[in-house]
């Protein structure tokens, strides 16, 4: 084959893949009956897929203890061997993972890994220092100095806080806030704001997709997808 027509083929075999991925895709919903069960009731099920997630319903029971033996007749279509096929499928379904981070992250971060997260307080020297300059009781060159000093321990300590570690170390020495609370906890549980090292809302290098900013679910394999559509 020429290398003209090569590039052809390998165009084409492209476009067929996305055609089959966005085939795949496409939404749909499955009204079933498989059979009677014991004591005259139908057992029905409705299959529902909206373009990423599956949700398998059975109208009366729970599917999870429906066992052949339940089935005294199936309908149409159905056997024994299908009907632990949908199970199957059921299984997969149900099986399927959540997760708070995408694959990047799950195979590069350590999700595993334990910081120590510290907040702090206004100290009884900074809370003096604040109430003379509000009562007036400070010299104009103090209130000046105390001016910076109060953007610096608001930094610190409000809700919107940084976790300046350079300035915490100066504002300790300097006696403006204490320790309130100290807690290991895990870097993913952790924002940015409370500890250089938190990863909370940080972007995945690859996909750029901030960690915990939703549920990923494992892919739900094609073998099952196409099962649940022929249904
Ligand atoms: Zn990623």
């Amino acid at each position: 084959m020429s290398d003209n027509l090569l590039d052809k083929v390998n165009t084409l075999k492209i476009q067929l893949a996305e055609l089959k991925n966005e085939l795949m895709r496409q939404p749909f919903e499955r009204k079933v009956c498989i059979g009677e069960l014991k004591y005259g009731r139908n057992l029905d099920i409705v299959v529902k897929y909206d373009g990423s997630e599956v949700v398998i319903n059975s109208e009366r029971n729970s599917f999870d203890y429906i066992h052949p033996s339940d089935i005294i007749r199936y309908a149409d279509g159905w056997s024994e061997s299908r009907f632990y096929e949908l199970q199957e499928a059921y299984n997969t379904v149900k099986n399927l993972k959540f997760h708070a981070g995408c694959i990047h992250q799950r195979q590069n971060w350590d999700l595993k890994k334990m910081i120590i997260v510290r907040r702090y307080t206004w100290s009884q020297k900074y809370y003096n220092m604040r109430k003379d300059a509000s009562d007036g009781r400070m010299p104009l060159h103090e209130y000046e100095k105390f001016q910076g000093m109060y953007e610096k321990v608001a930094e610190i300590t409000s809700k919107h806080r940084t976790s300046n570690t350079v300035l915490v170390d100066e504002l300790l020495r300097l006696g403006m806030i204490k320790l309130k609370k100290e807690e290991t906890r895990l870097a993913v549980n952790t924002w940015p704001h409370e500890h250089p090292e938190g990863l909370l809302g940080v972007p995945c290098e690859v996909c750029n997709y901030p960690y915990g900013s939703a549920w990923i679910n494992d892919p739900l394999p094609e073998k099952t997808l196409a099962f649940l559509r022929g249904l």
